[in-house]
């Protein structure tokens, strides 16, 4: 498996400064989070964008990208198109760095009048919306596991395969993200197994069972030995991208990380 790091480990810097000092720390594989200064999909400037490819230049990156947070599920037919259009954007802007994979999100229930079954149904819409201008700018979608508690829209891990045949072009990754999976109670080996033959990528990320931390490995309920040991036996030649939250410590909690993960992965893992 390959190793990556979210720029939301440094959400309240400029993307461009958050991007060089994640490639300064000598990784490769950065996701630009477009809730960072300086991202957002509307307004940003050809300046923030040639930085960024001048950057990729330098360190040899390879970026994959993370649209603003919206509800793919959103009920409310305006709420759904701004979803829509933010989606698109971020292909737009996707296509401007040469990026290949976007994620995704499964959506999540909106209130308490829809039911999972409609929930479901509204995801489905955007997700093939979304799909069919992905396929045309060459762009992959990753599938990723959100929703929880009272706004669960998958029932079980088999829910997030049956939304991605139904809804999204054939060649959409899925993505697990670690955290979403205990929030939604499911098991988390339990969903690599399942899902490995499609798995893209991984949100790599921790918490104590309530609440969507985004705490470094090792700090909170994930059996990061057991995971990491399928990932790499499996011979998983997807992405870990490490998904951890803001902090004044970013970097050391960067590097407890990436020790776990070495520790785990014995020699298996192909570095940074
Ligand atoms: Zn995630």
């Amino acid at each position: 498996m390959r190793l990556g790091v979210s720029t939301l480990l440094f959400s309240s810097r400029h993307i461009v400064d958050a991007v060089r000092e994640i490639a300064s720390l000598g990784h490769q594989r950065i996701e630009l989070f477009c809730e960072l200064p300086g991202l957002d999909v509307d307004t940003v400037t050809d300046d923030t964008i040639q930085r960024l490819a001048g950057l990729a230049d330098e360190y040899e990156l390879e970026y994959s990208i993370h649209p603003p947070l919206v509800n793919t599920a959103a009920l409310d037919e305006g709420e759904r198109a701004v979803a829509i259009h933010k989606y698109r954007a971020t292909l737009a802007l996707a296509g401007r760095l040469d990026i290949r994979d976007m994620v995704i999100h499964s959506g999540q229930k909106p209130c308490m009048q829809v039911d999972v079954g409609e929930s479901r149904e509204l995801a489905r819409r955007t997700l093939r919306a979304v799909g069919e201008t992905a396929r045309n700018v060459g762009v992959r979608l990753l599938l990723e596991n959100t929703g929880w508690h009272e706004h669960a829209i998958l029932g079980a891990p088999g829910d997030l395969l049956e939304l991605a045949e139904a809804a999204c072009p054939p060649d959409t990754g899925i993505l697990l993200d670690t955290g979403h999976a205990v929030l939604q109670h499911f098991d988390v080996v339990g969903c690599a197994r399942l899902w490995l033959p499609r798995l893209a990528q991984v949100h790599a990320h921790d918490n104590a069972g309530q609440f969507d931390e985004h705490l470094p490995l090792g700090e909170g309920v994930i059996d990061w030995s057991s995971l990491i040991g399928l990932l790499v036996g499996a011979g998983w030649d997807g992405v870990f991208m490490l998904e951890l939250g803001t902090g004044d410590d970013a970097s050391r909690r960067l590097a407890d990380s990436l020790d776990l993960v070495a520790r785990c992965a014995g020699t298996g893992c192909a570095g940074r």
